[in-house]
């Protein structure tokens, strides 16, 4: 049996273990079970691959992404490994040669989707093969908590019990301390079990601030910031439209990438992407994954991404060879207000709690006035610096003001006008403006109008961004704004408001519209 060093070396070509990979390898070949939690490029596949090939037996590898499987096993064929998938796109010949390879025990790694992973037929043919090791990659998926739970993992378990004290390992990038806790559980894994890899990206410098014609600041970025860029954009609309309006007048070139395009122009704008060192590529999240291209200097999100977790794993496509980049954050109160309404009416009962909960966390990364890098460290349960000099709150930090009182009486005005209003109508009472607007509902008689000076008149529309992402206020479809659950501890003075004052502009915006604001 070779030594796991002596397989780095001898398959590999690598000289030594990078940070925990030493650690985990070490439990697998200990017959222990295990949960990796590594960030993307930490080099998550070596932790399972060394073992396949130290130990006696076929490693099971269960993975949902059957694109990045075929990838996986390209890339373990390139060395020399002995892999095969069994996957429903692999086709009738294929499946029965690897079938025959599998039970003749000469593939030392076997991919397989979980539904297939799952199934009773599929647990009598691992029943009597040797398996050296099961991996369950993406292993977020089995919790509710995570952000992209699939059902398929939660039938993984009488699988893995039925193969006694073959060791698991389960690996994933991303998950916060309570979705941990659930793989442990849902996975029988044991709690000492957990290793976690450090997730600092020291050389990505984290930006982000409230959203403004984002097609000029997008523009402005692109004219100073050097070297090739993903944006990421909600739809394919949207990816469209913002990449025809960045190519224009630029000197670079910008292209779409969504799951609507044609495979065919999809895989070529792809492949101009990796090739380029200056292309920007505007894009839905479908664009990244399993993209090896380690010189994309920024990441920029047009608007919120679903959460830290999926923020964490998008900006980190940027420097991943280590030299300086960037990662930008555009973002709006309708980001939020979306958001919300999308957890209240399309999650379901028992997964609507994580979800808010996300979205909260997300909320409190966007409006902070801290060091951002503390806080998305601090979320997956790091105990980092309060500063780290190299995010926009720690080189300039931001002017921050108490606006609890103003938020009180915004609140307040809203709930006077029956929670109907938008804001420029509130604001309108609270100034004590007679507007037409104001006379025929006979707002001027509330006992909140005019009750706001000058200075609070001047943060509503900061104040009513942040009371929207923090779920204070919510807005109807005609931007009438009423209370969300966040709106009682303010009035009841339980919770201070603080708010980030936007920078000053420095530039002068460029005309046009902005069609994606
Ligand atoms: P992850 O799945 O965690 O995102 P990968 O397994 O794809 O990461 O590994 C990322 C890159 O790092 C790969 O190119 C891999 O070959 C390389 N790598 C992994 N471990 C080592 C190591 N110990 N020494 C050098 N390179 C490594
Ligand atoms: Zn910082």
């Amino acid at each position: 049996m070779r030594q796991p060093a002596q397989i780095l070396h001898d398959v590999f070509g690598f000289g030594a273990f990078r940070g925990v990979q030493e650690d985990v390898i070490g439990r697998v070949m200990a017959g222990k079970h295990s949960l990796a939690v590594m960030p993307t490029g930490a080099g998550k596949s070596l932790c399972y691959q060394v073992p396949a090939l130290a130990r006696e037996g076929t490693a099971l590898v269960i993975s949902p992404l059957i694109a990045l499987m075929h990838d996986q096993i390209r890339s373990a064929e390139s060395f020399g490994i002995h892999a095969a998938s069994l996957t429903s796109a692999d086709g009738d010949e294929a499946r029965q040669e690897t079938l025959r390879r599998f039970k003749a025990g000469e593939l030392d790694l076997l991919y397989v989707a979980p539904e297939r992973a799952s199934s009773g037929h599929f647990r009598e043919l691992v029943g009597r093969a040797k398996l050296s090791l099961v991996a369950v990659d993406e292993a977020h998926c089995v919790s509710e908590w995570g952000h992209d739970f699939r059902p398929d993992y939660r039938l993984l378990r009488p699988l893995l019990d039925s193969l006694g004290d073959v060791p698991r390992l389960a690996l994933t990038a991303t998950a916060d301390r309570q979705t941990r806790a659930d793989i442990l559980v849902q996975l029988g894994i044991p709690e000492d079990g957990l290793i976690v890899a450090g997730f600092d990206r020291p050389n990505i410098r984290y930006h982000v601030r409230p959203r403004d014609g984002v097609s000029s600041q997008l523009k402005a970025l692109l004219a100073e910031q050097e070297g090739a860029g993903i944006v990421y954009v909600s739809s394919r609309d949207k990816a469209e439209k913002l990449a025809e309006q960045l190519a224009q007048g630029g000197r670079r070139r910008v292209l779409p990438y969504h799951a609507g395009l044609d495979p065919q122009v999809r895989a070529r704008n792809q492949a101009a992407f990796v090739a380029s060192e200056d292309m920007v590529m505007v894009a839905t999240i479908a664009f990244g994954m399993g993209i090896d291209k380690p010189d994309v200097r920024f990441v920029a999100h047009a608007g919120i991404p679903k959460s830290i977790e999926a923020y964490y794993q998008e900006t980190g496509r940027a420097g991943r060879d280590g030299d300086p980049a960037e990662a930008w954050m555009f973002w709006g109160a309708e980001d939020f207000l979306r958001a919300r309404r999308r957890i209240e009416t399309e999650v379901p009962d028992e997964r609507r709690g994580g979800e808010r909960h996300r979205l909260n966390s997300l909320a409190a990364l966007v409006e902070a006035a801290e060091c951002r890098r503390a806080i998305l460290l601090h979320h997956f349960g790091e105990d980092p610096p309060a500063r780290c000099g190299n995010c926009d709150n720690c080189l300039t930090p931001p002017t921050t003001v108490d606006a609890t009182e103003a938020a009180r009486k915004l609140l307040s005005a809203a709930f006077r006008t029956e929670m109907r209003f938008g804001i420029q109508h509130l604001t309108d009472v609270l100034a004590g403006r007679e507007t037409e607007k104001v006379l025929n509902f006979g707002h001027n008689s509330l006992s909140v109008f005019g009750i706001a000076d000058e200075d609070e008149l001047a943060l509503m529309k900061p104040l009513a961004r942040a009371l929207m992402a923090r779920d204070a206020l919510r807005a109807d479809d005609f931007g009438g704004l009423s209370f969300g659950p966040g709106a009682r501890p303010v009035l009841k003075g339980e919770e201070e408001v603080r708010i980030v004052l936007p920078p000053k502009k420095t530039r002068k915006r460029r005309g046009g519209g902005d069609a994606v604001d």
